[in-house]
């Protein structure tokens, strides 16, 4: 099964679709207009149920086979949401809206799922039900985790669930996947040092939070070089670190750090948590000064499930020849909720020589759609075949 003649048909009117969506990008949960264009058109292609106001703004949609005997129930993910940057394409459909715009091509991703759910709905072709997801709020808001707490997976009946990702530099057609863990965990960090303001020129008579503070930062950057597994990755941030004055002559009171952990495992997840704790709190008390760490855990780790994950590489084989092994990313992605309820897989789509995703050049690359929505179609047609 090579891409499906049907995709290159409709190829024109899933491109349209595209487009309309990239020039009406929408951020995080506020994807009303986009939860509206996704209805009307699983309504129109004559799902059997389509329900809104999931996880929010998230839109399900129902497509039930010529028979449903086999019983099985397989959710396909796409998100809608853009993100809070100035476009600067140049294209003729550029966004609309100044200051945001699709710039993860999740207008792609959206269209290609309506493509596949177009055909779906015709075909029938299959033999169970698919659930096709529309999710908001993959750029940090955790849509696929509303999604999840509203009881998607039980309500629907899901057993499995896959997802596709379009990835920059990886050739158009093609697509990569790789068992176990795929993205990383995104957790935060917020830490107050607090010490005691002084005159510049006394520090005798001050605690020095600015000292103290920066101690932090590089006993920090010991839980990747001296806790950790070497072979295994951990990311450790400290992104921002503001005193209390801009003073030249002042000692500030206390200093706020930022900063972002990317771990692959829950193992090292809870590690790196467990340090992000207690090393600032030791290390200020050396210098006399106290540290409060506010720790936020975002999304998990995305972890494929081996057997769905062959399935789903040699779903991408059909379509494309071969499908190649991805490499690990310390980038997140909130389909990790969906994997943690169900087993699934998340696959990476070629988007050819483009801008890296969150770029303001960045576009997705409509000659992908083809491949993409075939690939959907074959998980369904391929993991639930027609009596
Ligand atoms: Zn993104
Ligand atoms: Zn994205």
């Amino acid at each position: 099964m090579p891409v499906k003649n049907r995709f290159a048909e409709l190829l024109p009117e899933i491109t349209e679709w595209r487009r309309d969506l990239h020039e009406n990008p929408e951020i995080l949960f506020d994807t009303f207009r986009t939860s509206g264009v996704v209805e009307e058109k699983l309504k129109a292609f004559g799902c059997d149920e389509v329900v809104t106001g999931l996880g929010r703004t998230g839109v399900v949609g129902v497509i039930k086979g010529k028979s449903t005997a086999s019983g099985k129930v397989i959710g396909l993910r796409a998100d809608m949401d853009a993100l809070p940057i100035h476009e600067q394409t140049g294209v003729d459909y550029a966004s609309k809206t100044p200051g945001a715009m699709h710039a993860c091509g999740h207008d792609g991703h959206t269209a290609m799922l309506l493509g596949a759910a177009k055909y779906l709905a015709e075909t029938r072709n299959f033999d169970g039900t698919v659930v096709v997801i529309f999710q908001p709020a993959e750029e940090g808001g955790g849509g696929g985790r509303e999604m999840c707490a509203d009881g998607m997976m039980d309500r629907f009946g899901i057993q499995e669930v896959y997802g596709l990702h379009n990835w920059p530099g990886l050739p158009v057609g093609q697509f990569a996947i790789r068992p176990g863990p795929t993205m990383a965990a995104t957790d935060e960090f917020t830490i107050v040092v607090k010490g005691k303001g002084g005159h510049g020129a006394k520090p005798h008579l001050a605690i020095d939070p600015v000292v103290a503070a920066s101690n932090v930062v590089l006993a920090l950057q010991s839980i990747v070089s001296r806790t950790n597994d070497p072979v295994e990755a951990v990311v450790v941030s400290v992104t921002s670190f503001e005193t209390s004055s801009k003073a030249y002559n002042v000692i500030p009171d206390s200093v706020e750090l930022r900063g972002t952990i990317r771990t692959l495992t829950p193992e090292n997840r809870k590690m790196t948590e467990e340090k992000i704790k207690s090393i600032p709190v030791a290390v200020a008390q050396a210098y006399g000064a106290e540290a409060q760490v506010t720790y936020h855990s975002n999304y998990p780790p995305t972890i494929n499930s081996p057997e769905q994950t062959e399935f789903a590489a040699s779903v991408a084989a059909s379509v494309a020849g071969s499908c190649g092994e991805a490499e690990m990313t310390m980038g997140g992605e909130d389909f990790s909720y969906m994997l943690e309820e169900r087993p699934g897989a998340y696959i990476f789509m070629g988007n050819g020589d483009s801008a890296d995703v969150h770029h303001p050049k960045y576009n997705f690359n409509d000659e992908a759609i083809p491949a993409g929505c075939s690939w959907w179609a074959g998980i369904v047609e391929q993991r639930m075949p027609a009596a």
